[in-house]
């Protein structure tokens, strides 16, 4: 593998076109990269900020390819991408993160396989392969339980909460037919996550760690602040779980803390994530730069530095309506809007970033308001 072996002007070609595919293209425009985009929606938002556009699904071949003529290294802003298909793509063209780690990551049982065979500590769970496994599930974990379909779910979604005996025929239903995982379902105290960058060279740097809010299983808000109890703890999984699985660039691990302060790693996202948004202005290096300098061979910063503690709120469809009319006048919300042409509910389009210098503890009030 050479490494530093890109001129300015190259150009990195992302598969998606969504929000964090805009936000890796514009790291990598002010680095001074071309930008290749394949997503299949032709107004999706990368691609008003890419030079090249490429309209086709994720796993079709001959997009990719139309993609690679274009690129000279490939990587992706979601996981969800066909691994095969990026395996085809990844034998003649640069695709430093490679299609392994998609593979692993984008089913939820192959995934929590992997963290635990690392030693990294995950919630108690079990395969689901029908109806009688949901009985078999109760009888191992007990209740409640979470059943997760095993591809393609996010903020949410494909996820059924099983409290109570009454709920098993909506769960043998769920079960019928299609592969599941189980899992206990944890009574929260916190939840965390923590974003790292590893370049080609073996170099890892950590951001800081964040606090992350749910609402009704999307991220509602996340905050850091320059020292964390949970940080040490955190970096120590995160490193056996990078000794056995093969990362580049960015990815971030999501953490349970339960009631007892016990630490479980939930999931990992290969790739830039909604809880490290924050980094763009909060931080000396976004969580975009560094996977663009990962996915470039280039050296990473040995640390980052967290400028000031900060909050991130997200915005989904039903919050751009009721504050879009502010925006004009708080400058300090630093405001993104993603570009994606329907306003939905529960859609993330976009999110504000508050700098709260010492004031840790503090949530903007009128945002919190608003959102009562
Ligand atoms: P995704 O983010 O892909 O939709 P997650 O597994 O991260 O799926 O679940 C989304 C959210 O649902 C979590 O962040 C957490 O708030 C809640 N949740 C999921 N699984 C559990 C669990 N086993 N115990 C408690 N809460 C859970
Ligand atoms: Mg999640």
């Amino acid at each position: 593998m050479t490494l530093n072996k890109f001129a300015l002007g190259d150009t990195i070609g992302i598969i998606g076109g969504g929000q964090l595919g805009k936000m890796m293209a514009q790291s990598a425009q002010r680095m001074g990269f071309k930008v290749a985009v394949l997503d299949p929606d032709e107004r999706c938002p990368a691609r008003f900020v890419a030079h090249h556009f490429v309209h086709a699904p994720y796993n079709d071949i001959a997009g990719l390819k139309a993609l690679s003529r274009y690129s000279d290294v490939i990587t992706y802003e979601f996981e969800n991408i066909n691994a095969e298909a990026l395996e085809v793509i990844a034998k003649e063209n640069h695709v430093p993160q490679g299609f392994e780690t998609v593979h692993i990551l984008q089913n939820r049982l192959s995934e929590k396989e992997a963290i635990a065979r690392s030693g990294a500590t995950v919630v108690p769970y079990r395969r689901i392969e029908g109806p009688a496994d949901v009985d078999a599930a109760v009888r191992e974990i007990g209740l409640p339980l979470v059943l997760k379909t095993v591809f393609g779910g996010y903020d949410g979604k494909g996820q059924l909460v099983v409290t109570e005996k009454a709920q098993l025929e909506e769960a043998y239903n769920m079960a019928d037919g299609n592969v599941l995982v189980a899992e206990k379902r944890i009574a929260l105290d916190r939840e965390i996550s923590i974003t790292a960058s590893r370049n080609l060279q073996g170099e890892v740097v950590y951001f800081p760690v964040q606090e992350n809010v749910h609402r009704n299983q999307i991220l509602f808000s996340t905050t850091v602040k320059q020292a964390h109890e949970y940080r040490a703890a955190a970096i120590a999984e995160v490193e056996k779980i990078i000794h056995k699985i093969h990362f580049v660039g960015t990815f971030t691990v999501e953490f349970f803390i339960d009631k007892e302060g016990k630490l479980y790693v939930n999931e990992i996202a290969p790739r830039p994530h909604n809880s490290g948004h924050y980094s763009i202005e909060a931080c000396d290096y976004s969580q975009f730069d560094t996977h663009i300098l990962s996915v470039l061979g280039y050296r990473l910063p040995k640390q980052i530095k967290l400028h000031s503690s900060a909050v991130m709120y997200n915005l989904l469809g039903q919050d751009l309506d009721l504050m879009e009319h502010l925006f004009p006048e708080h400058p300090e919300w630093h405001v993104h809007v993603y570009g994606k042409e329907a306003r939905k509910e529960n859609r993330k389009m976009g999110h504000i970033t508050l700098l709260l210098g010492d004031d840790t503890d503090t949530y903007y009030p009128i945002y919190k308001e608003l959102m009562k």
